[in-house]
Order: C-alpha cells, then sequence, then structure tokens
C-alpha cells in the first residue's frame, strides 16, 4: 500500500512532523540520507572507545520546553534530562568570579551586586510565563499571539540590540558578560537589532525548564523520539538518500526537513520563479568549528564554579564577547573566539570511561571558512583551565567543511538552518502565515530554516505538519 506522507530527513524536525502525522493514524515513512537518525542531534564514539560525543547539539533548553516535545511524554520512551547544579557558568578576567546562570532567577540574581534588582526586573516578566511566551515564540512571527501582554513585555526587550539592553540595564561587569554570552548564541553582531532576542529566550529557558542535557548523549533524544515514531506505527529507513522530488515513492504528502537550498535543488526548477527568487536570497548565518576532547580527568578550571557547571562560556568580559561576535558577522575570523563548551561526564557517568571526561566546545567563524579554530579555542580554554592540555588524551575537529559531510543540512557550517536575523526570523524562508507550505502542492519545508529556526525543539516539524494535515487530510 502507498504511503500518506513521506517525510525526508530524520533530524528533530522531521521525526516531530512524522510522529504528529503517524499519531494522526496516517502511514507515514521517514527516508534519512545517513546511516544513523537524528540529524545534529547524534552521539557517537568520535575520539577514544567509551567515550560518547554529542556530534552535534549537547545542551537542550528548547528541547526541554518544547510544547510539542512535552506532550510526547518522552521520558516513557527512555529520555531522562540531567540538570547540573549550575545551567551556565561564564569566567570572568581580572580575578572576578565566574558569573553563573541558575535555575534559580532570585538566586542568580543574588550573585549580580548592584544588578541584582535590574535583572530581576528584566528576567522576572518572562520567567513567571514562560509557557505562555515559549508557545508563542515558538511558532510562525505573523500568527496572532495567544498571549499578547506577556509577548508584547517579551518583544519590547528582544527588538534591541544586546549591547544596548545590556547598556541600559547592567553596570557591573558579571551581569553584562553572561548576557552577552547567552546573546551571542544568536550568530548575530551584539549591535544587531534583536541581537537581544536569543538571550532573553534561552536566560528565561534557564530559569524556566532549565538548560538540561539528556542521560547517554543527545541521541538518546533521537531515540525516544524514532522509538515513540515507531509506536504509532510509522518507518524510518537510513541510508536512503533523496536526490529528487522526481524519485520519491508516491504519496499525498510529502515533508522536507531540508534547507531552503537543498529544497531548491530537490525541485529541480518545479518552483515558480518568484518562490524561488525568494529562496535564493534567504541568507545563512555564520558557521560553527566544533571539537570534542576525551580527558584523562576534569577540566581543571581555575573558578570554582565553573566546576560544577554543565555549560561554559569562555569569552572574558562582555566587550571581548562583542568583538569576536563583530568579526564573525563581519566575515573575519576572531583572534579570541568565543567557545561554548559542555562537560556532560560530571554529571552523566555513562558517556565516558570510569574516571575519565569529555569536553564539548565549539566556536563560530565566517560562513564555509577552512580557518583551524584548534588553537585559539584551546587559547581561551587554557586561559581559564591551565593545564587543560595536558589532560587531553585524543580530539576530534569539524570544520564547516566536516559539519556538511556529516550532516547535509549543516552546509557552510550554518547550524541554524539560515541566519537569525531579525527579517529571516519574520520571513523564513518566506513572509507568509503558514511559511511551510511550498508552491507544489502537498510538499511541504519542515526543517529549522523554517519558524521558529535552529535548535533542537521540533516545533518547525510540528508547526509543518499541521499545516499538512489540515491541507491534505482533515
Ligand atoms: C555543532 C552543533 C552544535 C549545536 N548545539 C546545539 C545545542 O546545544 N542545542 C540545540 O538545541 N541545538 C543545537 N544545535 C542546532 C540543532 O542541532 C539544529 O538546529 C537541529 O538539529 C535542526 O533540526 P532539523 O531537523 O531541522 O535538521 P537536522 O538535525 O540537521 O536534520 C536533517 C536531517 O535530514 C537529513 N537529510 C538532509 N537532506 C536529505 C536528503 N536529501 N535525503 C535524505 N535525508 C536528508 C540529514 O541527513 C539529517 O539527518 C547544534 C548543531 C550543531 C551542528
Amino acid at each position: 500500500m502507498d504511503n500518506d506522507v513521506i517525510v525526508v530527513g530524520s533530524g528533530p524536525n522531521g521525526l516531530a512532523a512524522s510522529i504528529f502525522l503517524a499519531r494522526a493514524g496516517l502511514k507515514v515513512l521517514v527516508l534519512e540520507a545517513k546511516e544513523s537518525p537524528g540529524g545534529a542531534a547524534r552521539s557517537m564514539e568520535l575520539t577514544l572507545p567509551g567515550f560518547i560525543h554529542d556530534a552535534g547539539s549537547a545542551i537542550h533548553p528548547m528541547a526541554a520546553g518544547s510544547p510539542f516535545f512535552q506532550s510526547l511524554d518522552l521520558w516513557r520512551f527512555g529520555l531522562e534530562w540531567v540538570h547540573p547544579p549550575v545551567p551556565l557558568a561564564h569566567p570572568l578576567p581580572d580575578g572576578i568570579p565566574a558569573a553563573s546562570l541558575l535555575r534559580s532567577l532570585p538566586a542568580t540574581a543574588a550573585l549580580l551586586g548592584r544588578d541584582a534588582g535590574n535583572y530581576r526586573r528584566l528576567m522576572e516578566p518572562l520567567v513567571s510565563r514562560w509557557r505562555q511566551i515559549a508557545g508563542d515564540i515558538l511558532q510562525p512571527i505573523p500568527h496572532l499571539p495567544r498571549h499578547p501582554l506577556p509577548l508584547a513585555q517579551f518583544g519590547l526587550r528582544a527588538l534591541l540590540p544586546a549591547q544596548a539592553l545590556i547598556r541600559g540595564y547592567f553596570q557591573e561587569e558579571p551581569a553584562r558578560a553572561l548576557f552577552a554570552g547567552v546573546a551571542a548564541h544568536s550568530f548575530l553582531s551584539l549591535s544587531a537589532p534583536a541581537s537581544a532576542a536569543i538571550g532573553l529566550v534561552l536566560a528565561m529557558m534557564g530559569h524556566g525548564p532549565g538548560w538540561p542535557f539528556p542521560r547517554g548523549g543527545a541521541q538518546s533524544i533521537t531515540s525516544a523520539l524514532v522509538a515513540c515514531l515507531r509506536a504509532a506505527g510509522g518507518q524510518l529507513e537510513c541510508n536512503a538518500p533523496v536526490h529528487s522530488l522526481a524519485d520519491l515513492p508516491p504519496a499525498r504528502a510529502i515533508l522536507l526537513d531540508v534547507t531552503a537550498w537543498q529544497f531548491l535543488r530537490l525541485a529541480e526548477g518545479r518552483l515558480p520563479s518568484a518562490y524561488r527568487a525568494v529562496l535564493e536570497r534567504f541568507r545563512h548565518g555564520p558557521g560553527v568549528f566544533k571539537i570534542d576532547y576525551a580527558l584523562d580527568g576534569p577540566v581543571p578550571w581555575l573558578d570554582e564554579t565553573c566546576r560544577r557547571a554543565g555549560t561554559l562560556h569562555l569569552g572574558g568580559s562582555a566587550r571581548e564577547v562583542a568583538a569576536s561576535e563583530h568579526a564573525v558577522s563581519t566575515g573575519r575570523v576572531p583572534d579570541h573566539p568565543f567557545v561554548l563548551a559542555a562537560q556532560h561526564t560530571l554529571f552523566d557517568s555513562t558517556r565516558a570511561p570510569a574516571g575519565k571526561h569529555t569536553l564539548w566546545a565549539y566556536c563560530h567563524i565566517p560562513f564555509g571558512s577552512s580557518f583551524d579554530m584548534t588553537s585559539r579555542i584551546e587559547a581561551q580554554i587554557e586561559r581559564f583551565a591551565p593545564g587543560f592540555r595536558d589532560r587531553v588524551l585524543a580530539s576530534h575537529a569539524m570544520g564547516p567543511a566536516q559539519l556538511e559531510a556529516w550532516n547535509p543540512n549543516l552546509a557552510g557550517g550554518d547550524i541554524n538552518g539560515g541566519a537569525s536575523t531579525l527579517w529571516q526570523l519574520i520571513c523564513r524562508p518566506v513572509l507568509s502565515p503558514t511559511p511551510y507550505r511550498t508552491p507544489l502542492p502537498g510538499v511541504y519545508l519542515c526543517s529549522a530554516s523554517t519558524p521558529p529556526g535552529g535548535g533542537v525543539h521540533g516545533m518547525c516539524g510540528f508547526h509543518a505538519a499541521r499545516a499538512a494535515f489540515a491541507d491534505v487530510f482533515a
């Protein structure tokens, strides 16, 4: 019997879409190009036997807070969240104690000295309504919000450049650097409009669902989603690359967990020129350079708080973080990159042999750059953890070219399926209340190139599947 639905790609969004449609009683087949499902949410022994590394995503506030994933009760399929005692630490220069984001908003504020009151004023209205705000922002922007007041409180602050928000709210380095670090997840210059948005979302999620990671690796999210799909009757085939829409077996709906640029290639001239022109104008974000380490012991951080943190932001002062992100946004390789790191094995012994540890780290670089950032990343780690290099047993680096070979959605090292500029958050990849719909009847885009964009949350897949169901099957 023919399938009702074919989903191309088994990243978090492809799996979310396929689960939604399989649970609606449809016959769903997922075709995945690679040997294993999960896209950029996969874990593997990249260095030495017994060391499990998250080759892509590693820290999952968006997955833990995703309204769709929450509705699936993924714990029933083996997913277990690990919450480090300190979700995020940001070590500082000149002997200033590290700034940290704790799960508790009052406890975080209490560590911010003269900025305590302002941090609470900034975050309390968001944190107290994080579920409503997350529901409203994790959908296409042209949609009418269900909770306009909390969303307006968020939006007024989110539209600011991060540097303007920092200047307006904070006087001292810990709060300034802490916010600069979370805002830098946007891959935007911190002087760009709306570069505060991601910082506010991530800080809000840190105080809401937390910044946890899955026991066993990001792969555990994928394994739980695949188990959930199979329980709903869906099927998954790996080693099944799709080179053209024309090659697909018959189905009433096709959902594509591929980027906007891959869609142009898969559709092979079948798209109307106006739509094609919009997709051709869609811009990539910068790339990443990623290193995984197998270590002989924990990272020897100078600051005690860093030894209890799941995530580390290594970039020094707010000014230094801004300089690094500004360099990347203007096409330059930063001399002192802002490094994002995670140390899972301190809190999850399943990922390394007894007494051994891993470190996951990446920094931003210009799109498609082939520059080897290894020594610059290691210099940032050594700056806050002298002796780190002596603990390294093995390492594995991936620049943009290697990331793309591993997962075609990561072309040029862009991990978000397109830049997260204000314009591209609204037009992702087209301006429409249903940007998942394409001009080809029954064909939908469901990857991070659609709203709400990058991250492991499955909400692009969920919204695309809802649109496909309403159009084709309702
Ligand atoms: C190094 C790195 C670090 C990251 N860190 C985090 C993090 O800590 N937290 C977080 O939330 N997010 C993080 N992300 C981002 C997150 O992983 C992605 O935004 C998310 O995986 C996007 O999901 P997706 O389903 O849209 O695409 P992907 O996960 O990229 O999956 C796409 C899938 O489609 C398949 N595919 C593509 N083309 C075809 C084809 N023609 N035929 C068949 N199959 C095809 C691919 O092989 C892949 O399996 C990170 C990503 C990377 C690379």
